[in-house]
């Protein structure tokens, strides 16, 4: 093994000497990526790799897209990158109009941000403020972002930072199945306990009104866990009966990703009243933002304004991806290549002990890895697993309350081929641990 090249491992040294110890990186040796094409990336040394984690889901088209690139270089050439959100700016609005569209949220109205955390902080805002109170509902497993508010309705512990929490914040069941007291349940009976818990929250633990329920429809950080359809519309009945918001953080599942729906929530039968994204639609680019209905997104009175948030570069991007990810309708592309994959997971899940759980939904997709002989959460087998595929040419993801997950999501653009090549990674992978392991 001859080791990472001289130029990464000074990089890498001079990393963990100026930046927080707190920032995670990937593999023993991490790499350096200098150049994309297509779904693929190359490291420092010339090694090229398959994207099974798009950048954390970040480059939802893929690398170097002329589209994108062209949208921006016609923004650079007016010697424009950014002036000020207090000027017109052409391209936002035009990007806020759309996703107003494709929100289905009757009403509603943009506000762009830079980052997934900041646009949940604006909906926790908005929310709080429209009904007046701190107490606000999340999901258990849940991450949401790192800023204060943010911070409060996370809940996954290797995730949540220890501040002094802003909100009251409870957290809802929904993700919960390998609990004791779940095991066995049927869909419909898990989803009447839920929401048996969720009344019993509400008449025990809040003091008064609550503010909004924030959920991930599929558990990013979480693991890509899913709560069964239907459980977010039972939710939302009984919240409706009491004011409740309900905020839809689709950082992850937005943008036709899972496949059989445009936004994760709709997978629910649920028309939020606020939603919030970021990550893949500027494909890079740094966006993200709040749709709220009008009267929640008008309710503030002090001037708000964002001095980055919606800028004419983010805007050239996120408008090219969301136009590409439209016009080739890779919702279609992320069920059809998404249900290649699952299938041969879940196929590989019946013969390798070491594979405890696969689930997803078009091209999010995870993989629990487990002690075969005692079905335990094996983090450390993960950690293998990274390394294994990091040397069979696959970037993927790992997270899940226990670090045993893996996590893969794709750019939206793989081609059928590109799947089929990436599953036989990962099955090759799994087996290697699978023998290891017996
Ligand atoms: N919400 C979810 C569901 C996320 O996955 C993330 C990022 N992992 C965030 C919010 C925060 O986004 P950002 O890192 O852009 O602040």
């Amino acid at each position: 093994n001859p080791g990472p090249p001289s130029g990464s491992a000074e990089l890498l040294a001079r990393h963990r000497a100026v930046l927080p110890n707190w920032v995670n990186l990937y593999y023993d040796e991490p790499i350096e990526i200098v150049s994309g094409k297509g779904n693929r990336v190359v490291d420092a040394s010339g090694k090229s790799y398959l994207d099974f984690f798009a950048g954390i889901l970040t480059n939802m088209i893929g690398y170097d897209v002329p589209e994108v690139r062209e949208a921006v270089e016609r923004q650079l050439a007016t010697g424009i990158v950014h002036t000020s959100t207090l000027y017109l700016i052409r391209a936002q609005v035009e990007l806020a109009e759309k996703i107003a569209r494709l929100s289905r949220i009757p009403d509603a109205k943009v506000f762009f941000t830079n980052s997934g955390t900041e646009a949940n902080e604006t909906a926790l805002l908005l929310a709080t403020y429209a009904r007046k109170t701190d107490q606000v509902l999340a999901m258990r497993q849940s991450y949401h972002g790192r800023s204060f508010g943010a911070v409060s309705v996370t809940s996954n512990r290797s995730w949540k930072n220890n501040s002094l929490s802003p909100l009251n914040v409870h957290f809802l069941h929904g993700a919960d199945r390998h609990l004791a007291q779940f095991r066995g349940l049927s869909d419909a009976d898990y989803i009447k306990a839920c929401v048996d818990d969720l009344r019993h929250v509400l008449a025990t633990a809040v003091s008064n009104d609550v503010a909004a329920l924030i959920a991930e429809p599929i558990q990013g950080v979480g693991g890509f866990t899913m709560a069964p359809d239907g459980l977010f519309a039972a939710y939302k009945e009984v919240l409706d009966a009491e004011g409740v918001l309900f905020i839809s953080d689709e950082v992850q599942t937005g943008w036709g990703r899972t496949g059989s729906a445009f936004f994760g929530i709709e997978n629910h039968g649920v028309v939020p009243d606020m939603l919030t994204f970021a990550k893949g639609l500027g494909n890079g680019f740094a966006v993200g933002g709040v749709v709220a209905r009008g009267e929640l997104m008008d309710a503030l009175h002090a001037v708000g304004l964002s001095t980055f948030g919606g800028n004419p570069i983010s805007m050239a991007a996120a408008n090219a991806t969301l136009d590409y990810v439209l016009d080739h309708d890779l919702q279609a592309n992320a069920a059809r290549t998404g249900d290649i994959i699952i299938a041969g997971l879940r196929e590989a899940e019946q013969r390798l002990g070491v594979v405890g759980a696969v689930r997803g939904r078009g091209l999010m997709f995870a993989i629990e890895l487990v002690d075969p002989a005692t079905g335990a959460p094996a983090p450390a087998l993960a950690v293998r697993f990274l390394e294994e595929t990091k040397k069979l040419g696959l970037l993927v993801g790992k997270g899940g309350l226990y670090g045993n997950t893996l996590r893969m999501a794709p750019p939206l653009t793989i081609t059928e081929d590109e799947a089929r090549e990436g599953l036989g990674i990962l099955v090759t992978a799994l087996e290697t641990l699978n023998d290891e392991a017996r």
